[in-house]
């Protein structure tokens, strides 16, 4: 037999199944009713290998010095070749199909499970593939194609790195059905803010997609888990709900009348939906935030994850502590700098001046780096650090954006933190306050961050930060307030994903590739030369994905590349960029990617191939757009590039006055939403560097003059039918929430740690304009 039934797994079969199918094994065996998979074994793929012959030549191709780039691309290519052109011996054929057929006939999901995936230190999960709404005609394809994902270039390379052999690995493929639920929702097991015994149900009718989404006020139930009682229950009016259409992809439909107002769940559902909580925490032993879904009656559990905002005070946790909280004393020199507060907390640390790339390794878990500016190569020595002080530098410089996302605190703009600053003293930095003073301030305790903002959980990646580096205003809403106006989350590093998505935001408004490609210390001219274009292609398609998976259904709106010259420039082959007196108003955006089509086509190719691993949920965005002309060479290269713009959402950035003033012949290109960048539409409207500190104190976002731009945009492109959103870091700020909500903007994307804050005053706003309606 080369299927395997999630009912007959469990966690000790890691070796059969892989790790992602093991614990889908173990949830089923805990009685969770997780929707019915099968898994196509580890060991049907080493047969696979073995009866086909190519085993030998599958090993041999793979044997490579992973540091010789150009044998690494020829080494995946040449594996994966071998894989996808050879065919399944017809018994495999026969097993899978008939498993699929006793399944259902329905659109599955595709996962790869491979057997090292959860292993500690070799995180392979999330490099393999996955794949869709998958028809049966595709499925053995599909499976081949995940065993296929075992040899890119990454995954070679990452084996090679932590020392495994290729040849100990295998991979399983989990083949699950997709729920067609008729209604479905959340459940937070515990009180999502204090972690008291109080479930509280989300639900509404359809797919799951639209209560996550935020397209539809759900009903809330609260139950006392005591007493089993429900102690309260709001039924909402729900418009529109999600069904699965006939392609298989997610669509919208109207709700019928009769079911508008009607409440989702009966009192003995509520009961099952608390039965079920108490399982899953059980099992898990912490509260979780249960995705659930109903069909037939049937109730299923289709993800679950710990609740991330519960209150540590309240729950008794300690918060993070510094790494030498012991060897901190305080120093004698007063030393105090001022500069902008630009990510909240309070935390000391040992200082390490970081002036070149190459002494990156000098900083240490829990040590504060000072350094003129961050550089996108700086991000793994930002994930360790406690925090982060910078010489230049403004609120939407890349120290600021990327200090945000890990939850670091930092403090920028300083003028001369590395001249005054020595290695190795104590320092103590306040992130709201924008000060760092050298010693240890009394108020942030014995080594340890203050209480809203822990250090940093240095032991993995920003991935998966510890609770405590959720910052309060997350933690004060039991639920998430349902608006009308959308509220999505900004991302630039691929490694804050989870944190983005925990937020509960709609979606993500912007996710900045230039960090993914930069982070590889090679221009893209160089990173091509050296790896070969599918390289670089895979390079974005696994930042996105691991982002687009994390929200998938919400939508994920991905830029294309827009760096600046002088951030290239301090790349390898960035002696070949433009040396640009100014860079902000250079070779950047859409003017870069149009000058090279090249390049821009293999960004575009990214795209295609993330739409055609099934992430409908990817939305294309074109930077630092002027006229119309340009967006419609960019669209003409999207269809080159396979891209249907008719069938994918995608728009344009107003970041220019030109584009605001220019905003009815860019709708007649055809954009679905046009995107506020408000730092660059501030520095050219005002004429003020956003990264020049001389002139910080002019860098206003609610200027006049920048919001008549931004209400004049707004008004073409709702006559238009345009949706329009923010995604520059004034999104944050609650005087332009207020203004955009009151002038119809579709969506509001903010900071990582804004979000909650900017849903409740979209909520505010929101009522307040119903209110002046009907009064
Ligand atoms: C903006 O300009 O507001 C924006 C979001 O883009 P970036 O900060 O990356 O230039
Ligand atoms: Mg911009």
């Amino acid at each position: 037999m080369h299927t395997l039934w999630l009912a007959d797994i469990g966690a000790d079969d890691l070796d059969r199944v892989g790790g992602k199918a093991a614990s889908l094994g173990e949830l089923t065996g805990a009685g969770l009713p997780v929707p019915s998979a099968f898994v196509v074994s580890a060991g049907t793929y080493r047969s696979f290998i073995e009866d086909t012959g190519i085993e030998e030549a599958l090993f041999s191709a793979v044997d490579v010095d992973s540091d010789d780039s150009a044998a690494l691309a020829e080494a995946a290519e040449r594996a994966q070749a071998l894989l996808l052109e050879t065919d399944v011996p017809g018994e495999v054929r026969e097993d899978v199909l008939a498993a699929y057929d006793e399944l259902g006939d329905g659109a599955v999901a595709v996962r790869s499970s491979a057997t090292a995936e959860d292993l500690p230190d070799a995180s392979f999960a999330g490099q393999q593939d996955t794949y869709l709404n998958v028809e049966r005609a595709d499925l053995l394809d599909r499976v081949k194609e995940c065993w296929a994902s075992l040899f890119t270039q990454r995954a070679i390379y990452y084996r090679n790195e932590q020392g495994f052999a290729h040849d100990a690995v295998d991979i399983a493929v989990v083949v699950q059905e997709m729920v067609d639920a008729e209604k479905s929702g959340v459940l937070f097991t515990s009180h999502p803010s204090t972690g008291a015994p109080t479930a509280i149900v989300e639900a509404a009718w359809g797919l799951g997609e639209a209560v996550v989404s935020g397209t539809v006020s759900p009903d809330n139930y609260v139950l006392d888990r005591e007493s089993g009682e429900v102690t309260d229950v709001t039924v909402a009016e729900k418009r529109v709900m999600c069904v699965r259409g006939e392609d298989g992809r997610t669509v919208e439909r109207s709700v019928p009348d009769e079911k508008r107002d009607a409440q989702v769940l009966a009192a003995g559902e509520l009961g099952r939906l608390l039965d079920l909580g108490e399982q899953v925490e059980a099992h898990y032993g912490c509260p979780q935030d249960v995705e659930w879904a109903m069909r037939d009656g049937e109730l299923y559990l289709l993800q679950s994850r710990p609740i991330t905002t519960i209150d540590d005070a309240e729950a008794g946790g300690t918060g993070g502590a510094t790494a030498d909280g012991g060897a901190m004393e305080s120093q004698s020199d007063d030393v105090r700098l001022s500069g902008i507060g630009s990510s909240p907390g309070t935390v000391a640390g040992t200082v390490r001046v970081v002036d070149k790339l190459d002494n990156l390794d000098k900083v240490e878990s829990g040590d504060i780096i000072v350094t003129e500016m961050t550089t996108p190569d700086m991000v793994p020595a930002m994930k360790r650090a406690a925090g982060i002080v910078t010489d230049q530098g403004g609120m939407t410089s890349h120290a600021a954006i990327v200090s945000r996302e890990l939850g670091v605190p930092a403090v920028v703009g300083t003028d001369d933190a590395t001249d005054r600053l020595r290695d190795g003293r104590l320092v103590t930095i306040d992130g709201d306050m924008g000060v760092v003073q050298v010693g240890r301030d009394e108020t942030t305790g014995d080594g340890a961050a203050s209480s809203d903002t822990a250090a940093p959980d240095t032991s993995t990646d920003a991935g998966a930060p510890a609770a405590t580096t959720a910052p309060t205003d997350q933690r004060h809403s039991p639920v998430k307030p349902m608006t009308g106006t959308e509220v999505k989350v900004n991302v630039s590093i691929p490694e804050a994903a989870e944190r983005a998505a925990a937020t509960g935001a709609d979606g993500v408004g912007l996710l900045r590739i230039e960090h993914m490609i930069l982070s590889t210390d090679k221009t893209p001219t160089r990173y091509v030369a050296d790896h070969g274009e599918r390289a670089y292609v895979d390079e974005i398609v696994e930042g996105v994905r691991g982002v687009a998976e994390a929200f998938y259904p919400r939508p994920v709106r991905v830029r294309t590349l827009d760096a600046p010259s002088d951030e290239f420039r301090q790349l390898q082959g960035g002696e070949d960029e433009p040396a640009e007196h100014n860079p902000m108003l250079g070779y950047r955006g859409i003017r870069r990617s149009l000058d090279r089509p090249d390049e821009f086509e293999l960004e575009l190719r990214a795209f295609a191939r993330l739409y055609e691993l099934g992430y409908d949920n990817v939305e294309l965005m074109i930077p630092l757009v002027t006229d119309a002309e340009d967006v419609l060479r960019a669209k003409s290269l999207m269809r080159e590039a396979g891209i249907d713009p008719e069938k994918r959402d995608w728009g344009v950035m107003v970041e220019t006055p030109a584009s605001a003033l220019r905003i009815e012949a860019l709708c007649e290109t055809g954009i679905d939403f046009a995107s506020f960048g408000t730092n660059d539409l501030t520095q050219y409207t005002l004429a003020v560097d956003r990264n020049n500190t001389n002139v910080a104190d002019r860098f206003d976002e609610l200027h006049p003059a920048v919001l008549e731009l931004m209400g004049q945009v707004i008004g073409t492109c709702r006559e238009r039918g345009v949706a329009t959103s923010i995604c520059g870091q004034a999104a944050s700020k609650p005087e332009m929430v207020r203004f955009l909500v009151d002038e119809g903007v579709s969506s509001i994307s903010a900071n990582i740690d804004a979000v909650r804050d900017v849903q409740h005053e979209v909520k505010r706003v929101e009522q307040r304009l119903l209110l002046e309606s009907v009064r």
